[in-house]
C-alpha cells in the first residue's frame, strides 16, 4: 500500500508521512530536493505516476515568510507552487494505467470571503473576491481527476501543532509573556489540530464513501481573541500586548496580512456527517498540548 505525497517534506507532510508509515503504508514524496523517499516533479512528469493507492498534495510555497516581500513575482510563486503541483499530480493520475483510488488536495478556508457575519459550511459558494480566494478557486480547478478516482478537497483552517506553522512562530513571544490578540481579536480563526488533520486525510484515504469538499476545521468556532486567551492560559502567561492591524499591514502588505487580521466562521458540516471523530475538538484542550518547551520523548 503506497501513498504518494506532493510536498511530503513539509510540516503537514512530515506528520502525515509518520502517521501513514505507522499505519503500515509506504510513503513516497514528490519534492524539489533529492532524498531517500523522494521523486522529483520532473521525474513524475517524465516517468508517470508510481503505482499508488492514494495521492495527496500538500505542496506550496510558504507565504507567511517575513523575509520575502509581497512582490508580484513572489505572489506568482505562491500561486504556481500550489496550482502547478496539483495540476501535475492530476495529469499523472489521469494518464496512469493503474490509477489510485483517491486524490486528496489540501487547500484553505481562504476560499470563503472573510466576514464576521457570514456562516460557511462546505455548500457555501466561493466568490473569488481576493487574492487567496481566487488562488483557491484555481487550485481546486487544477485538481480535476476523471472518475472512478475519488477527489477529496480539504479546505483547511490554520493547522495547529507545536513544531510547525502558526504555533511554532507564536510560541516564543507568548512564552516570554509578549503575546496578544491581533487587531481587534474579533476576527474568526478557523483552526484544526495537526493530529486531527492527518487523521482526516487518513480517513479520506480509507473510507470509500468520502468525496468532494470537506472543511478541515475543528467544530469549535473561535475568534483570534479566544485563541490568544487559551494559548496564554496554557502557557500560564499574560497576553496583554495586542499586535495592531496597521503594523501587520505595513510589515506584510494588507493583501497578505488579511490571513491574520480577518477570518471566516467555518464549520465542518460534511466531516461530522461522515462520522469523523476529532481528538481535539476544543481549542483549550489543543492549547494544553502545545504548552511544552521541548519535544516529548
Ligand atoms: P510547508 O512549508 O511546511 O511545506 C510545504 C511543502 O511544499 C514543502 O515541503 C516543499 O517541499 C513544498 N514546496 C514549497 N515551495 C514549493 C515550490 N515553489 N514548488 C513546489 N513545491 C514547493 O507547509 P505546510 O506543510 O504548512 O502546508 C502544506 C500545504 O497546506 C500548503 O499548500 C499550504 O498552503 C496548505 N495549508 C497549510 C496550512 C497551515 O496552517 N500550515 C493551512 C491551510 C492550508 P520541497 O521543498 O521538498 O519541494
Amino acid at each position: 500500500r503506497k501513498v504518494l505525497i506532493g510536498g511530503g517534506t513539509g510540516f503537514i507532510g512530515g506528520n502525515l508521512g509518520d502517521l501513514l508509515t505507522h499505519k503500515g503504508y509506504n510513503v513516497t514524496n514528490v519534492a524539489r530536493m533529492p532524498g531517500a523517499n523522494n521523486i522529483s516533479w520532473t521525474n513524475l512528469e517524465r516517468s508517470g505516476l508510481p503505482k499508488s493507492c492514494a495521492v495527496v498534495n500538500l505542496a506550496g510555497q510558504q507565504f507567511m515568510d517575513f523575509t520575502k516581500a509581497w512582490t508580484p513575482g513572489f505572489k506568482q510563486n505562491v500561486q504556481n507552487s500550489r496550482v502547478f503541483t496539483t495540476q501535475a499530480l492530476a495529469n499523472a493520475i489521469n494518464k496512469a494505467e493503474e490509477k489510485p483510488k483517491v486524490f486528496i488536495v489540501l487547500t484553505g478556508v481562504g476560499a470563503y470571503e472573510p466576514s464576521e457575519l457570514n456562516r460557511y459550511d462546505e455548500t457555501s459558494p466561493t466568490t473569488g473576491h481576493d487574492f487567496f480566494s481566487r488562488l483557491t478557486v484555481e487550485w481546486e480547478k487544477a485538481a480535476h481527476v476523471d472518475p472512478p478516482v475519488r477527489l477529496v478537497i480539504i479546505r483547511s483552517g490554520a493547522v495547529l501543532g507545536r513544531w510547525g506553522g502558526m504555533i511554532k512562530n507564536m510560541f516564543m513571544p507568548f512564552y516570554l509573556g509578549l503575546g496578544g490578540r491581533i487587531g481587534t481579536g474579533k476576527q474568526y480563526l478557523p483552526w484544526i489540530h495537526i493530529d486531527d488533520l492527518t487523521r482526516l486525510i487518513l480517513f479520506a484515504i480509507e473510507n470509500e464513501n468520502v468525496k468532494g469538499i470537506l472543511n478541515g476545521v475543528a467544530p469549535d468556532v473561535i475568534t483570534n481573541d479566544d485563541f490568544t486567551q487559551s494559548f496564554a492560559k496554557a502557557l500560564r502567561r499574560p497576553a496583554l500586548i495586542p499586535v495592531p492591524e496597521r503594523l501587520l499591514n505595513f510589515l506584510l502588505d494588507p493583501e497578505r496580512a488579511m490571513i491574520m487580521t480577518k477570518g471566516q466562521h467555518v464549520t465542518p458540516k460534511r466531516v461530522l456527517q461522515y462520522g469523523f471523530k476529532y481528538n481535539y475538538p476544543r481549542i483549550d484542550v489543543a492549547c494544553q498540548e502545545f504548552a511544552h518547551l521541548c519535544p516529548k520523548k
